[in-house]
């Protein structure tokens, strides 16, 4: 229909923050983080999407995606989606490419909902409009004294009920250390907090199960990634035989994969992250994925891209609050949500689209592309 708003233009932007100190998790460590924007344009109205993903992913974008999207209907986002999907058939899907997509895919809803003048939760149709967070860091680099205040921040100053912390140390080596920091972390938030950890793969089979057992005397209720996300079998193992639940899926990229861990009854709870497994669409789709099994989905990082679609599904079990990426998201953009007492409620403002900003002075400095 001619009359319908087209898609007249992408741009990628590339933004590089420094960590405010050096992290690690059980299998990798940094200590710099890379945001990759994309703004798509119709009209006088503009959207804006993004992924943490390597540099890369924009120029996925400009190669693969920009003439896939330009001229498309800027209302039919599943649509767009499908096609950059398909356009990325020899260049891979899992991945950079995935990423490239979800950004675009963001971007796309977001435009779409400000061509609409409504809140993303609106457009999508929402649920709930409480969106649950946990506070998410605890890295494996911070000493007690930074692992305390980062806890208690969330719990005291912030309200956040749950909170996690990383460990399997270095590829699980430090097992005695883990520990420490788990009853370190229990005794800072006290009994009533939910204390969920992410061992990021970092231990073997049989070394996850002896450390589950420990975890379930701390009162740990969530155990993420105990080893590889890769090894469904193990995980399915685990779960069978731990209190706690067992939780992956954050390296999901397409939909066959969440649907591969679910049928290998895997986890307890689907993480999936809307920044990867190719937007807002997908992530839509994983959702209803676990539903169908009776299963709750969580958000995985990068919150402000997750808050609205996160508002629109039933099976909703809460938002990761990552340290590192509320962080980022506070540097550079307008319009971010508050956590104070432990739930986010995206689109209360009435502010269309996922209600971000980017403001170019605060961001300027952090842009390497
Ligand atoms: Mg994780």
């Amino acid at each position: 229909m001619s009359d319908q708003p087209t898609v007249d233009a992408l741009a990628t932007a590339v933004y590089t923050v420094p960590t405010d100190a050096p992290e690690a998790d059980g299998t990798l460590a940094w200590d710099k983080t890379t945001l990759v924007l994309v703004t798509v344009r119709s009209g006088t109205t503009t959207g804006l999407g993004y992924t943490y993903a390597p540099a890369a992913t924009a120029h996925v974008v400009r190669e693969l995606l920009t003439g896939t999207v330009t001229g498309l209907t800027a209302l039919d986002v599943p649509g767009a989606n499908e096609r950059m999907c398909r356009a990325v058939r020899n260049a891979g899907l899992p991945g950079v490419a995935a990423q490239a997509i979800a950004a675009v895919d963001i971007a796309l809803w977001d435009l779409k909902a400000r061509l609409l003048g409504l809140p993303l939760a609106a457009l999508l149709g929402a649920v709930r409009d409480d969106v649950p967070v946990y506070g998410s860091g605890g890295f494996t680099t911070y000493d007690a004294a930074r692992q305390d205040r980062q806890l208690r921040g969330w719990t005291e100053d912030e309200g956040i009920p749950r909170v996690k912390i990383k460990i399997g140390e270095s590829w699980g080596s430090r097992e005695s250390r883990d520990l420490e920091r788990v009853t370190r972390a229990r005794a800072s938030v006290g009994d009533t907090t939910e204390l969920y950890v992410d061992a990021n793969g970092g231990y073997t089979g049989g070394q996850a199960l002896r450390i589950g057992a420990a975890l379930t005397d701390h009162g740990v209720t969530w155990y993420e990634e105990p080893v590889s996300s890769d090894h469904l079998t193990l995980l399915a193992d685990l779960r069978g035989r731990l209190p706690m639940d067992v939780t992956a899926g954050e390296y999901g990229y397409t939909l066959p994969y969440f649907e591969h861990m679910l049928a290998a009854h895997a986890v307890d709870c689907l993480q999936a992250d809307v920044t990867r497994c190719a937007g807002i669409t997908v992530w839509l789709r994983a959702a209803a994925l676990a539903h169908a099994r009776g299963l709750d989905i969580s958000g995985h990082c990068a919150p402000h891209a997750h808050a609205h679609v996160a508002a629109a599904v039933p099976n909703l079990r809460h938002l990761e609050w990552f340290h590192d990426h509320v962080r980022i998201e506070r540097l550079l953009f307008d319009g971010v949500l508050d956590p104070g007492g432990g739930s986010v409620t995206p689109g209360a403002d009435g502010a269309p689209g996922l209600g971000l900003t980017l403001v170019e002075e605060w961001a300027e400095r952090y842009r390497t592309e």
